[in-house]
């Protein structure tokens, strides 16, 4: 048994901190663990600083995330590469840090970190198996979400045996694929189409069409009801344009803060791009948060970035 794992046995209440602006992964993840700690008889608490998105509604406990952060024995977090991701002012003392971001900062008492894996989810099932866990199906429907909505449905250059292996194991232990497959594809808001339109009606292309950039503001958001993830679907499409090797998405923030999300195809690493912006991710998908609240001179600084590792190809 590994000394993160002799911790949460000893520990009679534990709360699991889930990154801003929540995704399937760091959700699933810890609702995975949830799950597993349940049955272990423990008190636990799931702590999220923002707002839930509308299509994880489905995943069994999620009406036990929180707003309030609740002090414990022992805290988890999922899916945060740093910890400012968590958004907590409060001290978090021991904690187990569970990711697979290759920028992870190591901020824990344990840093549970698999670069390797496709979703957070996976190394959560690993660290719990490895440890002797009993997986209920509630669980094993949780990761999966987290798995398949990281992975792209398997399309991801992470994907590998071990990842099918992984997703035949949480099958036979009760997830369920198209279940999974409707909730987290088959729900969309016409506001979200409708954003969507808007955003594509942005799309620029510089470098030798090489890069792609669409943009989304406040203004977008309220006149069509939509929010802010809603516009993910437009940054892939954006990405799959044959000549496009890096897609970004400039979103303007409640505050004029400019967050930049940036997806790549095949060659460029846009998560050291983003570490030396100050914000972090993975290869193929990473994001930062500018202070500057002018599209131009963030997409500016971001394409001089950028140019360097395009000339190349
Ligand atoms: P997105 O662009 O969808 O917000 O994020 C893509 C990936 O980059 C995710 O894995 C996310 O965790 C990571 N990421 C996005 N923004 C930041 C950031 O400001 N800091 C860090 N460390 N990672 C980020
Ligand atoms: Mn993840």
């Amino acid at each position: 048994m590994t000394e993160a794992w002799q911790l949460i046995e000893r520990a009679k209440s534990v709360t699991l901190l889930t990154h801003v602006n929540p995704d399937a992964d760091t959700l699933g993840s810890a609702l995975g663990m949830y799950h597993i700690l349940k049955n272990m008889g423990k008190k636990v608490h799931i702590f999220n600083a923002t707002r839930l998105p509308y299509n994880l509604d489905f995943l069994p406990g999620i009406t036990k995330v929180r707003n309030a952060f609740q002090e414990a024995e022992c805290y988890i977090s999922f899916d945060a590469g740093s910890f400012d991701r968590l958004g907590i002012k409060n001290e978090c003392s021991p904690l187990i840090n569970i990711d697979h971001h290759a920028t992870n900062t190591r901020y824990g008492t344990y840093n549970i970190v698999d670069p390797t894996a496709a979703a957070t989810a996976q190394v959560v099932y690993d660290f719990c198996k490895a440890n002797g866990a009993k997986i209920p199906k509630e669980s094993a429907l949780c990761l999966y979400a987290a798995l398949v909505d990281d992975c792209g449905f398997f399309k991801y250059e992470s994907v590998d045996a071990s990842v099918f292996e992984f997703a035949k194991e949480l099958c036979e232990a009760g997830a369920q694929p198209e279940y999974v497959a409707q909730m987290l594809t088959m729900r969309e808001p016409l506001a979200k189409l409708r954003l969507i339109q808007k955003v594509l009606a942005t799309l620029e292309l510089k470098i030798n069409a090489k890069v792609a950039i669409v943009y989304l503001t406040q203004q977008m958001l309220a006149e069509t009801g939509g929010t802010k993830e809603m516009a993910d679907d437009a940054l892939n499409m954006a990405r799959s344009l044959a000549t496009v090797e890096v897609a970004v998405l400039l979103r303007q923030e409640e505050d004029g803060r400019i967050k930049v999300s940036l997806r790549s195809k095949s060659r460029v690493d846009v998560g050291a791009i983003a570490l030396s912006f100050g914000g972090g991710g993975h290869k193929r998908a990473a994001g930062y948060t500018s202070d500057l609240h002018d599209f131009d001179r963030v997409l500016q600084q971001l394409l001089n970035a950028l140019q360097g590792e395009l000339v190349e190809l």
